[in-house]
């Protein structure tokens, strides 16, 4: 193959929180230990953009207002992302961009972003935030990550899931799954950033990518380091979950509290 894979990253300023654009790295790096050549081509909000020759395409995680700020665009783009989903271009999307590829996002304020409506999900923020290490048995194998998420993902019956959750909470600590698939597209709240401990998801997305091309099988890489770091991150402790606003004394309270002393 000549030409270098496409790969578009939705708003890297907006939504890459927790070392998400290490997915993106782990992608062109994966390529090009094998002789391929990739190319990265950021989306950004209101950018003129065509999907029509892309081969990956990657959205990472973001607060509430980094949601805010691309969910509006990001609709705007629904047709053309939809369409290249449908076509089995492979998707990762992490936590923030999963939510919005869903049905729709109500945030913890209960304004509610209408979503693409690729995954067969919607999601609820919640008051509490599910943080901590995440393991996940998957059609990948086990992977590990992080996640930090407020939101409650429900996926409605016949939506598959990612996989089922080994520690942690997922997507929403009660169903017991993890993230969602359709076709080549994968959502999850896997961060960490998720593809560099969890190589056998990080080929299964180029595979996708360059069967397109007639390349049926990539070449094995050493992954012993990748093991290695991924045997460590699962033997991590289980996360927990925190108050959105815990309630916080007031400085000026906490200082005259100091100086009552
Ligand atoms: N703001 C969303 C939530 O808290 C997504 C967070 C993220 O992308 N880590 O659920």
């Amino acid at each position: 193959m000549t030409r270098a894979v496409r790969i578009a990253h939705l708003y890297p300023r907006d939504l890459n929180v927790y070392g998400d654009l290490g997915n993106v790295i782990t992608l062109v790096k994966r390529l090009e230990w094998r002789g391929f050549r990739a190319e990265i081509l950021p989306v950004e909000p209101g950018q003129v953009f065509d999907f029509s020759s892309v081969d990956l395409v990657f959205g990472g995680g973001g607060q509430n207002s980094a949601q805010s700020s691309t969910a509006e665009d990001l609709l705007a783009r629904g047709d053309e992302l939809r369409k290249i989903s449908a076509d089995g271009v492979p998707m990762l999307l992490i936590c923030g961009s999963y939510q919005l590829f869903g049905r729709e996002f109500l945030d913890v304020t209960g304004r509610r972003f209408p979503g693409l409506g690729i995954f067969r999900s919607s999601t609820t923020a919640g008051r509490h935030r599910m943080i901590g290490n995440l393991v996940v048995d998957s059609p990948f194998g086990q992977l590990v990550g992080f996640e930090n998420h407020s939101g409650r993902t429900i996926l409605e019956d016949g939506q598959e899931a990612l996989g089922t959750v080994r520690q942690g909470f997922g997507n929403n600590g009660g169903t017991g799954d993890e993230g969602a698939i359709v076709g080549n597209t994968i959502g999850t709240y896997l961060h960490g950033p998720a593809l560099p401990k969890n190589p056998g998801l990080a080929d299964h997305l180029l595979l996708c990518a360059l069967r397109r091309y007639g390349i049926e099988e990539l070449e094995p890489l050493d992954d012993k380091l990748a093991q290695r770091a991924a045997t460590v991150a699962a033997a991590r402790p289980q996360g927990h979950q925190t108050a959105l606003h815990p309630r916080r004394r007031p400085l000026h309270r906490f200082a005259a509290a100091l100086r009552g002393l």
